[in-house]
């Protein structure tokens, strides 16, 4: 078998072949809306109307959207998930967390809550990679419950609903980084449901979104005097700074612009529901075609778990997944690898909103293509 061989025909191809999981296919139009923008908005002021107009654009987009309930607000600051992770450290949780951890991402935040002097020893249910606890194990004196609704690691996603026999007032933080824009949720249930631009909503990196709960927001005002805070983890400063539509920092001008298109272009189809039944058709898609496969098969064997924004598929072991990969490659099918640590043969594909159902069908097609031809 030579690169050559391995053509697949211009019929079978998607019409756009980034399939990744983040960052993720940003549609042309949002591109091109950016680049009409000339020399009106990149490379002014941040203070300035022209940017707060888009944060504004952004804010009102997202709240309408979720349809936020009362006494909830979009908050927006520089540093990704990862950064709301060390703001939560310092700004939420009081002395425990627990945390469900299964998975690359939910685990760092277990790590950065467990690194941290202030706090107790958090307390950490985890599960294999594919895998995620059925529930939290509340116990009296945690204060912050902590999940991810969807592993983008591994392609798990989880139910978003207040554990029972809690503490009272304990938060609910919800790592919503790769869900957001893509799964249904009921905010009610959450204190903080908190993402990155560049995952289902075709952004680039560099800013966190999140949606705070009044009982969050009291608890930031609550602990932040009590502590020290460097200004830029500190909550309070970016929820002062995000109701004048702006950040404490300079922030990435592009990637506001792209994410306000996206979520103006969400809410113009139909909004989060209409965002949903589309992830949800690509994942129909997706697993129907590996229940059919005699070589491929849902890497998450419990089908409620089964992310509708993160397919992941394991290959049987005969088919090398890696040469998989590389073939769709040469062909422009990118970023359909495994995560690497979640050490299974197969495939990861994002399912995003941005992604067309179509194309999720034409890379089923094109895979088939390929194994056709591998000499196992
Ligand atoms: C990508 C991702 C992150 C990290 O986002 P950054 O913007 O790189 O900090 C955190 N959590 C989840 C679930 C993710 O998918």
């Amino acid at each position: 078998m030579t690169d050559a061989d391995l053509t697949i025909p211009a019929d079978l191809l998607p019409k756009d072949g980034r399939f990744g999981s983040g960052p993720t296919k940003v549609r042309p139009e949002q591109l091109a809306a950016l680049a009409a923008t000339g020399t009106s908005y990149l490379g002014t002021s941040h203070r300035q109307e022209g940017v707060r107009s888009v944060v504004r654009r952004v804010r009102e987009g997202i709240a309408a959207l979720y349809g936020l309930p009362d006494g909830y607000e979009v908050i927006l600051g520089n540093g990704g998930a990862t950064i709301f992770w060390d703001i939560a450290t310092v700004c939420l949780i009081e002395r425990r967390s627990q945390h469900m951890a299964f998975g690359e991402f939910s685990s760092k935040f277990a790590k950065a809550t467990a690194a941290a002097p202030h706090l107790e020893e958090p307390s950490v249910l985890k599960a294999d990679y594919g895998h995620a606890p059925d529930a939290f194990a509340p116990v009296a004196g945690i204060d912050a419950y902590c999940l991810p609704h969807n592993e983008t690691s591994t392609g798990v996603m989880t139910r978003i609903e207040r554990p029972d026999g809690a503490d009272a007032g304990a938060l609910m933080l919800v790592d919503a980084t790769s869900a957001a824009g893509g799964l249904p949720v009921d905010l009610t249930q959450t204190d903080a449901y908190y993402f990155a631009p560049q995952k289902g909503f075709a952004s680039d990196g560099g800013l966190f979104f999140a949606i705070l709960s009044p009982a969050a927001i009291e608890r930031s005002e609550r602990l932040i005097p009590q502590r020290w805070v460097p200004p830029t983890l500190d909550l309070g400063i970016h929820i002062e700074q995000s109701r004048l539509e702006q950040t404490y920092n300079t922030p990435a001008l592009a990637t506001l612009f792209l994410m306000a298109e996206q979520v103006d272009w969400m809410n113009a189809q139909g909004g989060l529901d209409w965002a949903t039944e589309r992830t949800g058709e690509s994942a129909r898609i997706l697993y129907t075609w590996a229940d059919k496969s005699p070589y491929a098969e849902a890497f998450v064997t419990d089908p409620a778990k089964r992310s509708t924004v993160v397919g992941t598929i394991r290959l049987e072991d005969k088919i090398d997944a890696a040469t998989v990969v590389k073939a769709l490659k040469t062909n422009g099918i990118v970023d359909v690898g495994a995560y690497r640590a979640a050490g299974y043969n197969g495939l990861r594909v994002g399912l995003f909103p941005a992604i067309e159902p179509a194309d999720v069908e034409a890379l089923t097609a094109c895979i088939d293509w390929v194994v056709d031809r591998m000499t196992p």
